[in-house]
């Protein structure tokens, strides 16, 4: 089939190289013409493992190629996929629909007559109606639930597919442009727009959930002398409860959680809906990050003011570059506001970090950033970080002292090392 992949982001330049690996030809469209020029070059412009070789391998054989013109767009595209994204407003907790709804306009302008729109980008239920209302065109919504690090496997192979459509017609083009992830056996839900729209943001507030539950459970093991980690552990035996997104650490950021579940619970209280409990999800995860600061004060003799501190972890999240809403980044920009001299160290986010906070020190490798330091904080859970080896890593610093803030470093070997070694919901080592 002929599509379009309108936002070429993390999601859309992933969903249009997957939508080619699939069989169909692809266009992408964004309105950063940087973006599109590297695309068309066959680079991706952010870091996502396997993506690269297949934007390159399908933009050299012509079946992915990459425009700023919706006018080209539209006349090439029978489905178009729009992703752009749905920041949170400056004003508030709600979603900013300002590229959704430019997307959505410029594309039913050109598109041709009988074209499906279909909306992936996470919106706020009844942004879909409202689209269809507004425009000529037949809409669907097929919400995307990605996971960056692992965004080409999870289009190739996700959990499930979700149609929100309002025709059977909508239904069918839909069928058919995932016929080979449905012929492999993946679930499909077939529903209306306001549930297809309510079912990412119902998942995102779930996991987001999950994981401030157990942080809220580090907090009380902090207060009463527990081990989150045992706890977790013992908790995750439970088959109604599973272990996945139960690590206590310094939080949830990224593009996504953090933005959507505020959103959601604004749109629910436009609707006359209390999803109170979602503020507190937000709240307990913020305060996750005072708790890295507070125990960088105490292991620093109460202040950091002068400390050279060494930041493991830029990205959100570990086999990624995004740095939107990185606990990592907000924790070192606070201290360094602390007066610390701070040094962040990142396998893949170095670029994004600097534009985004260009006031802090970066260092070029791992020993670079140890070297010296007088505090280690551990705040993306990056492969490398979790083998460092202690012994190693005591004879670069200056004062062997860390914070673990991910809870997956092994407090005996760190402590036997000669560190002292603190980690988030657990007792101090003895
Ligand atoms: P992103 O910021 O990486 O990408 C958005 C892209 O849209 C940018 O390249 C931007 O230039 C482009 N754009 C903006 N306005 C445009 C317009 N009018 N026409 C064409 N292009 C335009 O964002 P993202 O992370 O890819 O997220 C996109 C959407 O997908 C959001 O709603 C997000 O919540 C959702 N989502 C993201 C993920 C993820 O892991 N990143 C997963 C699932 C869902």
């Amino acid at each position: 089939m002929r599509l379009t992949v309108i936002g070429t982001g993390y999601l859309g330049a992933t969903h249009a190289a997957c939508m080619a690996e699939l069989g169909h030809e692809v266009v992408g469209v964004d309105v950063d013409a940087g973006k599109v020029a590297a695309l068309r070059a066959g680079r991706v412009p952010f870091h996502e493992p396997g993506l690269a070789d297949m934007v390159a391998r399908h933009t050299a054989g012509g079946r992915l190629r990459f425009t700023t013109s919706y006018e080209e767009a539209g006349a090439f595209g029978q489905v178009h996929f729009v992703c752009v994204g749905t920041p949170q407003r400056k004003d508030g907790d709600a979603a900013d629909l300002t590229c959704v709804e430019a997307a959505f306009a410029d594309i039913a302008r050109h598109a041709r007559e009988g074209a499906l729109l279909v909306g992936k980008s996470t919106v706020p239920v009844g942004t879909a109606a409202r689209l269809a209302a507004a425009h000529g065109s037949e809409v669907a919504w097929n919400p995307e639930f990605l996971r960056e690090g692992f965004a080409v496997e999870d289009t190739l192979r996700p959990d499930r597919l979700v149609f929100g459509v309002r025709t059977r017609r909508a239904e069918r083009l839909l069928r058919r442009v995932h016929a080979p992830v449905l012929d492999a056996g993946t679930p499909l839900v077939v529903t209306d727009f306001a549930t297809a729209e309510l079912v990412k943001t119902a998942a995102n507030s779930f996991l987001a959930t999950k994981i401030s539950f157990i942080n809220a459970m580090a907090e009380v093991c902090e207060a009463a002398g527990g081990d989150v980690r045992r706890l977790a552990e013992a908790l995750g035996y439970d088959d109604r409860i599973g272990h996945t997104f139960l690590r206590a650490g310094v939080g949830f950021g990224g593009g996504c959680l953090p933005k959507d579940i505020r959103a959601f619970a604004h749109r629910a209280a436009e609707l006359g809906v209390d999803l109170g409990f979602l503020r507190a999800v937000d709240a307990i995860n913020m305060r996750r990050r005072d708790r890295v600061i507070t125990l960088a004060r105490e292991l620093c003799g109460g202040t950091v003011l002068g400390a050279r501190v060494a930041v493991l972890g830029a990205a959100f999240k570990p086999d990624s570059d995004d740095v939107r809403d990185s606990p990592a980044l907000n924790v070192a920009a606070r201290l360094g506001l602390d007066g610390a001299d701070v040094t962040v160290y990142d396998p893949e986010a170095m670029d994004n970090a600097r534009k985004a906070f260009p006031l802090l020190g970066y260092a070029l490798s791992l020993e670079e950033a140890l070297r010296g330091a007088d505090l280690v904080l551990h705040l993306t859970e990056w492969p490398q970080f979790r083998e460092v080896d202690p012994g190693w890593a005591r004879e670069l610093v200056y004062r062997p002292r860390i914070v673990d803030g991910r809870g997956v470093l092994d407090a005996d070997r760190w402590t036997a090392a000669g560190w002292r070694f603190r980690a988030l919901g657990r007792p101090v080592p003895q």
